[in-house]
């Protein structure tokens, strides 16, 4: 209803993306003047040197055959979507012709995801890999067969969660743990980890260091509960939504399509988290189906 009244044309897409990309007015991207003469379709000319702007140049929308009431739409239905969305669902709701569209859209949206909120985790958070596809063996270490590593940090506040972040990693050495924890972990925050050893150099990297230790009884039951709860959240949300998480290439969007929703799961207004995928859609560059392709196969 609230998207039907705010957009019902093409041109009322324009006049938001304007908003969002020039929020001072129009700035010609070759000289810096912010003098221009409006076109139709989102086209601007700049009054000093002549050169045309689309407001989709550079943006995800660029160059693309689709209305942007189309794209709007999808943005729109994507942030609704509690449990996330499949590319045959995406293409169901539009209508679209093609699920090569459907599918691309999506991965264009979670890069989005990915953009949206880098700052990275502070305070007290904990830390540890879980398998993806399986429970976590004594055969550390060496990692499981066929199965993904998941690097999982998570903040936490008394008996609170906050914020996540996730990623894939090729083993848990301290090599693959530390290059996690450095993006993603502010200097000077509290790490709780296991014993793994692993996780032995984070006191020189400037960070406080707290192990948990498990019990002999009943190894990992008690040991860093946000961060099993978390990795069982995932392994659900996975399993209802993206059925085949065996499509292990594009598992990191999927980690990062989780975490934009995880930290936002409090946010309750519906614009706002619209609002934030437009804002980075505006300010990326385009990807088309092609690099996508080609970094699946990377
Ligand atoms: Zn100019």
């Amino acid at each position: 209803m609230e998207f039907e009244e705010m957009f019902k044309t093409d041109q009322d897409c324009i006049d938001y993306l304007t908003k969002v990309r020039w929020p001072h007015g129009f700035e010609c991207p070759i000289c810096g003047s912010i003098r221009s003469w409006k076109k139709s379709k989102g086209r601007f000319e700049c009054i000093d040197c002549h050169t045309e702007t689309t407001i989709t140049n550079g943006t995800i929308f660029h160059k693309s055959t689709k209305p942007l009431l189309i794209w709007f739409h999808a943005i729109w239905w994507i942030v609704a979507q509690k449990n996330g969305v499949s590319a045959k669902g995406l293409q169901k709701i539009l209508g679209l012709g093609s699920y090569k569209t459907s599918w691309t859209w999506l991965h264009k949206f979670r890069r989005l995801m990915v953009l949206s909120g880098r700052s990275k985790l502070q305070g007290v958070i904990e830390v540890d890999e879980v398998f993806l596809g399986g429970k976590k063996s004594g055969k550390r270490g060496r990692g499981a067969e066929g199965k993904s590593i998941i690097a999982v940090a998570v903040e936490v506040t008394g008996r609170k969660t906050g914020r996540v972040r996730l990623a894939k990693i090729p083993d848990a050495s301290s090599n693959s743990l530390n290059k996690f924890i450095e993006s993603n972990i502010e200097k000077a925050s509290t790490i709780i980890t296991d014993e793994w050893p692993s996780y032995n150099e984070l006191e020189s990297m400037g960070y406080v260091h707290e192990r948990q230790k498990a019990t002999a009884m009943d190894e990992d039951q008690e040991v860093l509960p946000n961060v099993h709860r978390i990795a069982a959240l995932l392994k659900r949300w996975m399993l209802g939504t993206h059925q085949s998480y065996l499509n292990k290439n594009k598992l990191e969007y999927y980690l990062d399509e989780y975490a934009f929703r995880y930290n936002r799961r409090t946010s309750t207004s519906r614009g706002l988290l619209f609002l934030r995928l437009i804002e980075q859609a505006v300010s990326v560059s385009p990807v088309s189906y092609k690099e996508i392709v080609i970094q699946n196969h990377g």
